[in-house]
């Protein structure tokens, strides 16, 4: 077999994902190679060496990265992760996807992300304090709140933020509350941060449900991932009458044909740090849960969750990528044959990131609003973005992934043609 087709049955990793998926939206565009060379890769790329004094006086050296993919349209914006996986593979992809995101759904933003490859789950909060504030040093010469704000991604936390904050205050002799987004209220955080993401999730699902005439009351949904962005979902989901029949975390996934008691769910986990062993549903294994009969299916985990392998056994109606990446390239292409109707993660999770640009605007502005103005604001912002990619779905008759990048790289694309920064 030759090397290529041994790749693609391996599958791509997240970036070259990435790049397939820019020059699909390219050519559909007909973008010329000029603007091509301009947005496709990222202008910085960081990597940072993080040592840290651990509890057992040892010292241990940690690898960072910090990618701003583009700052054309403003700073670069986008998340921090603290996870084993990462790679800089795996942050230039999701920093390249946060530039495509924020030109979706139309805030002053570029893209960026930053990672740790580090296990927080093995650390003790000081740990994860020496290391926050070590590794925010380190990335200091290109965050602030007009170049590149942080904020949380797969575990970290508003208490990190608070300590890239105050890492970067310090360096500056002032607070600058703006460097960073996902911060705790007490901090300039913005109302409706922590649920931004899942409430995205859950607004863009209620628009395809009425594109597809499919009654939201009622509907089986199942949920990869019951962190910050999954179990949010499921509580919006859950409240709106439909029915959680399925959840899963790292060590663990639940079924009740009735429906999950989500708050009852969510109260476990907070408990015991796990949805496995919830004394109401049946204990099912990872694989099942993604190949379980419903109308809602949400991987809110990793990349990667659905595959060429996988793929094939979804019984789902609706996809709704909340994670970043979820579905690969040969799983796009499989669930497209199905019929399935996929909400494309740069549309789909981008309540998020949306709700970032309203914390940022409130700490420069140093005026808050309440929270029922920010769900209000993030409504129609998710609302109006999913009707934007639906219609260029529609009319260009190009899968849904397509239509959202089309969007967001188009207007990419143009921002850069008006500001000439091409010869
Ligand atoms: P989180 O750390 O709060 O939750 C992640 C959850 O996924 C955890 O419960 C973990 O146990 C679970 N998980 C990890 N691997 C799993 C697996 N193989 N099977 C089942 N469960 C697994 O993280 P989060 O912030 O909710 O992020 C989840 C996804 O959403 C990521 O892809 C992230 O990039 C994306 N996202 C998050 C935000 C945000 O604002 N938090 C915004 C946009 C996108």
């Amino acid at each position: 077999m030759i090397a290529t087709e041994k790749k693609s049955r391996v599958e791509k990793n997240a970036y070259e994902v990435a790049l397939e998926n820019f020059d699909l939206a390219a050519n559909a565009l007909g973008l010329e190679d000029n603007v091509r060379a301009m947005i496709k890769y990222p202008e910085r790329v960081l990597s940072v060496g993080v040592p840290v004094r651990m509890d057992n006086g040892k010292v241990i050296r940690f690898d960072g990265y910090r990618v701003q993919h583009s700052t054309t349209r403003g700073p670069a914006k986008g998340g921090i992760r603290f996870h084993p996986k990462v790679t800089v593979d795996e942050v230039k992809a999701l920093a390249t996807w946060m530039t495509w995101k924020c030109a979706v759904v139309n805030i002053p933003f570029g893209g960026g992300k930053g990672g740790v490859t580090c296990n927080p789950k093995e650390m003790s909060m000081g740990e994860i304090e020496r290391l926050t504030r070590r590794y925010a040093s380190a990335i200091l010469p290109l965050i602030g709140p007009d170049q590149d704000i942080p904020a949380p991604d797969v575990y970290t936390t508003p208490q990190i933020m608070a300590w890239i904050m105050d890492t970067y205050s310090m360096n500056k002799g002032y607070t600058v509350s703006a460097v960073v987004t996902g911060k705790p209220i007490s901090l300039g955080g913005s109302l409706g941060r922590n649920e931004a993401t899942g409430r995205g999730v859950f607004y863009t699902t209620v628009s395809s449900c009425e594109h597809l005439k499919l009654p939201l009351k009622g509907a089986r949904v199942v949920v990869q991932g019951f962190g910050n962005a999954g179990s949010i979902a499921a509580q919006l989901f859950n409240e709106a009458s439909a029915k959680v029949i399925a959840v899963s975390d790292t060590r663990g996934a639940i079924f009740s044909d009735k429906g999950l008691d989500i708050p009852a769910v969510m109260a476990f986990k907070d408990r015991t740090g796990t949805v496995a062993g919830f004394p109401d549903a049946m204990r099912i294994k990872p694989e099942e849960l993604l190949a379980l009969e419903c109308e809602i299916l949400v991987p809110a985990a990793l990349e990667n969750a659905l595959t060429g392998e996988n793929a094939h056994s979804v019984r789902a109606r609706i996809v709704a990528e909340a994670a970043n990446g979820p579905v690969t390239t040969e799983a796009d292409r499989i669930l497209e044959q199905k019929g399935v109707f996929l909400i494309p993660d740069i549309l789909c999770n981008a309540g998020g990131v949306t709700v970032s640009y309203f914390e940022w605007v409130q700490d420069e502005q140093h005026l808050f609003w309440d929270a029922q103005d920010v769900y209000n604001r993030l409504e129609r912002v998710m609302k109006t973005s999913f009707s934007e990619v639906l219609k260029i779905h529609l009319e260009r008759k190009v899968s849904m992934r397509l239509a959202a990048n089309m969007l967001g790289i188009g207007r990419v694309a143009e921002a850069t043609k008006i500001r000439g920064l091409y010869p």
